[in-house]
C-alpha cells in the first residue's frame, strides 16, 4: 500500500514554535513505524513560519510559504535519517545544492524499495496550500490514500476549538464534506480529491501511534 502522509507546520511547531526539535523527532518516528507497513510519502507545510495570504504582497509572501515548507522538510529529513530511516527528500521548489527537484518516477522508485519520499515546496505555484499539493502528489505517484494529520479527531460539523456543539463525523463523502462548507481540509484539495475518487483520512497525529493506526483505519474521519 502507497499513501501520502501530510503534516502541518502546526504539528511541526509542537511545544516551541516554530520549529519544535523534538516535534520533528516525533513525528520522524511515527513515519519511520508505519514505513514498515506502507510506502510513505509525506507533504509538509508551512504554516508554523509563514502563511503567504495576509502578507503585504500575497504573490510574494506565497513563495516565502513555500521557502517555509523548504525549511521544515529539512528538518524532517535529517530527524528520519536520525532514527536510521532512509529519506529522499525533493523539492517543487528546488535549491541547488539543497534539494532537489521532484522526478515522480525516482520518487516512486526510492518508495518501492521503502525509503521514505519527503516532499517540499507544495505545488511550486502561489495561491494554493500543501493540502491541494499533498493531493496532487498522491495522485501522480499512485497512492491510495491521503492521511492528514491534525490538531482534532477528524472531520467535525463546526470547528471544535469555537463551537462546543461540534461532533465528530467518522465518514463523510467528498461530495458532503463540500457542500457542508467544513474546513479541517482545504476545500480545493478535497474537490481534486473528489474529481479522482482519491479518500483522505483526517485523524490528530500528536499522540504515540497514531499514524499507524490511522493506515489501519481504526482512527480519524474517512472522507470520501
Ligand atoms: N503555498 C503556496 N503554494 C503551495 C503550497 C503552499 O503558495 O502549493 C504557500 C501558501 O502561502 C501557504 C504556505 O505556503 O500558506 C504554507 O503552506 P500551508 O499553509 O499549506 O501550510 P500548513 O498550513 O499545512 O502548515
Amino acid at each position: 500500500m502507497r499513501v501520502l502522509l501530510k503534516l502541518s507546520g502546526e504539528l511541526l511547531a509542537g511545544r516551541r514554535p516554530p520549529i519544535d526539535w523534538e516535534a520533528f523527532s516525533f513525528y520522524a518516528g511515527e513515519i519511520a513505524a508505519a514505513a514498515r507497513e506502507a510506502e510513505i510519502a509525506v507533504v509538509v507545510g508551512g504554516g508554523n513560519i509563514l502563511r503567504g495570504a495576509h502578507t503585504p504582497i500575497p504573490a510574494t509572501g506565497h513563495v516565502m510559504g513555500m521557502l517555509a515548507t523548504v525549511i521544515n522538510a529539512l528538518a524532517l529529513r535529517d530527524a528520519l535519517r536520525d532514527r536510521g530511516q532512509e529519506v529522499l527528500l525533493c523539492s517543487s521548489f528546488p535549491i541547488p545544492g539543497v534539494a532537489d527537484a521532484v522526478d515522480q518516477w525516482r520518487a516512486g522508485e526510492a518508495l518501492s524499495r521503502g525509503a521514505v519520499v519527503v516532499l517540499a515546496g507544495g505545488t511550486g505555484l502561489p495561491f494554493v496550500t500543501t493540502d491541494t499539493a499533498a493531493v496532487l502528489r498522491a495522485l501522480a505517484l499512485g497512492a491510495e490514500l491521503v492521511l492528514k494529520g491534525s490538531k482534532v479527531d477528524g472531520v467535525y460539523t463546526g470547528d471544535p476549538g469555537k463551537d462546543p456543539d461540534a461532533v465528530l463525523i467518522p465518514q463523510i463523502s467528498h461530495a458532503d464534506y463540500l457542500a457542508r462548507g467544513l474546513r479541517v481540509l482545504d476545500p480545493a484539495a478535497v474537490q481534486i480529491a473528489a474529481e479522482h475518487g482519491l479518500p483522505i483520512v483526517v485523524f490528530r497525529a500528536d499522540r504515540e501511534g497514531a499514524l499507524v493506526a490511522a493506515l489501519e483505519g481504526r482512527t480519524g474521519s474517512r472522507i470520501g
